[in-house]
């Protein structure tokens, strides 16, 4: 055994897992104080609510109080103001390794070949997914957010580069799916623009859309549903528990409710139920520095939670390793905690994560344009290691395939990807 691995055995615990300590199994919701109406599918928690948040408006402005009395948030935007945010991203870079380094760890790439024995994980293969970063605004301002999104967030895709994404879907008949994600994707201009681009180019494309669920009761978006049920889209979605106290302190105040009233909206429109096509699938995060819990239990436990108090159906259910990198990082690094979770990402490393790693056949557009192998080296501007330029565009591509065999751009944040289930 090498001597980082007999150190980081003895530093951690001597468990090989560490998963969520939060026990989501063992959260129950409080009943319905009123009987639930026959009906099946019929609301039967939180009477009132859509006449409240239809009341209250947009969730915007509870989104920047609370941005404006948090001290994390403050203290970032004076950070980012003064020393850039390219500074900031080489500091949570050097923060990465210095952690690694107590723990005798070696970079991620030395890892694979030589303590994993993992061979041909750094290359790129056919692109099947297009992934399309529209802009960093959102009604949220999340605490775990990899993009940093909020409502201050200006930065969108302009019609021309949405355009560029059209053509190039065109060109590439090894893309089966447009994967769309922001900020809150469906707040750009852009967003309806390039799927319904994408659609009259390829017919039979999937089309992803990272939704937040809470967009569905934005003012103006009253619409969105039938939207997105009319082009047949996929929403996979965000809930880190079924408990309002859980989802509202990782997310922000009132999210939860609204992402219950989205989630209503959908399976209106038929969105997770069966016969219908139209697939809803939820993620869960853990809280904290922690991996997630068993993925099918807690599916199974989100179905009946959900079914029994809202009435609500989906698909499937997603866990989702925290990736150590911006909000989350900084989150970490402020606690005192980067180095453990580095730690116990390494610890959990999981070599079968290896063959499906999103960067070997995913291509991530920034909303500027410029490709990358995956979301999170575009939100810490990681290039493509390609051969003629420093910094690809999606404007110099003819196809995906001019990018096949090009080596990934892995770095240290990659532990995320490999530890447990993975976060691809
Ligand atoms: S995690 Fe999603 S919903 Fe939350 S701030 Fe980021 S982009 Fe918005
Ligand atoms: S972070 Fe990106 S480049 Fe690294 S392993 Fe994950 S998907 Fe691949």
């Amino acid at each position: 055994m090498r001597r980082f691995q007999r150190k980081v055995v003895r530093q951690l615990s001597s468990t090989l897992d560490a998963p969520t300590p939060v026990d989501v199994a063992s959260i129950r919701l409080s009943r319905p104080k009123r009987a639930p109406p026959k009906k099946e599918g019929s609301w039967v928690g939180l009477p009132g609510l859509e006449e409240r948040i239809k009341k209250e408006g947009s969730l915007i402005n509870e989104t920047l109080r609370e941005m404006d009395g948090d001290e994390e948030f403050k203290l970032t935007a004076k950070r980012l103001k003064e020393h850039g945010q390219a500074k900031l991203t080489l500091e949570e870079k050097k923060r990465r390794r210095r952690a690694l380094d107590k723990l005798e760890v070696p970079e991620f790439a030395t890892y694979l070949r030589e303590t994993a024995q993992v061979e041909k994980v750094g290359s790129r293969r056919r692109t099947k997914i297009l992934q399309v970063n529209v802009g960093l605004y959102c009604n949220q301002a999340c605490n775990h957010c990899h993009v940093e999104s909020s409502p201050k967030r200006q930065e969108m895709m302009t019609n021309e580069v949405a355009d560029r994404c059209v053509e190039l879907i065109a060109a590439s008949p090894s893309l089966t799916t447009l994967d769309v994600t922001g900020g809150a994707p469906e707040l750009n201009g852009a967003f309806r623009r390039l799927v319904d681009g994408a659609r009259s180019v390829k017919k039979d494309l999937e089309v992803i859309d990272r939704c937040n669920l809470t967009v569905l009761s934005e003012p103006g978006q009253e619409d969105l549903a039938d939207y997105l049920a009319s082009q047949k889209i996929r929403i996979v979605a965000s809930l880190p528990c079924y408990s309002s106290k859980n989802v509202d302190s990782q997310r922000g105040k009132g999210v939860f409710d609204r992402s219950i009233a989205g989630l209503r909206q959908l399976n209106d429109k038929g969105y997770g139920l069966e016969n219908t096509n139209l697939g809803l699938d939820l993620v869960y995060n853990p809280l904290g520095a922690f991996l997630p819990p068993d993925q099918a239990a807690l599916e199974a436990k989100y179905r009946e939670e959900l079914l029994e108090h809202f009435g609500i159906r989906f698909n499937s259910l997603f866990t989702m390793t925290n990736m150590p990198i911006k909000r989350f990082a900084d989150f970490l690094w402020r606690r005192g905690e980067l180095e453990d979770y580095m730690g116990l990402l390494v610890r959990n490393f999981n070599k079968a994560t290896t063959t499906s790693l999103m960067c070997q056949d995913t291509i991530s557009v920034n909303y500027d344009g410029s490709v990358f192998d995956c979301d999170f080296n575009q939100q810490l501007s990681l290039n493509l290691l390609s051969e003629t330029k420093s910094s690809l565009s999606i404007f110099d591509l003819k196809s995906t395939n001019d990018l096949i065999n090009v080596n990934i751009n892995h770095d240290n944040h990659c532990f995320g990807c490999t530890a447990g289930m993975g976060s691809s």
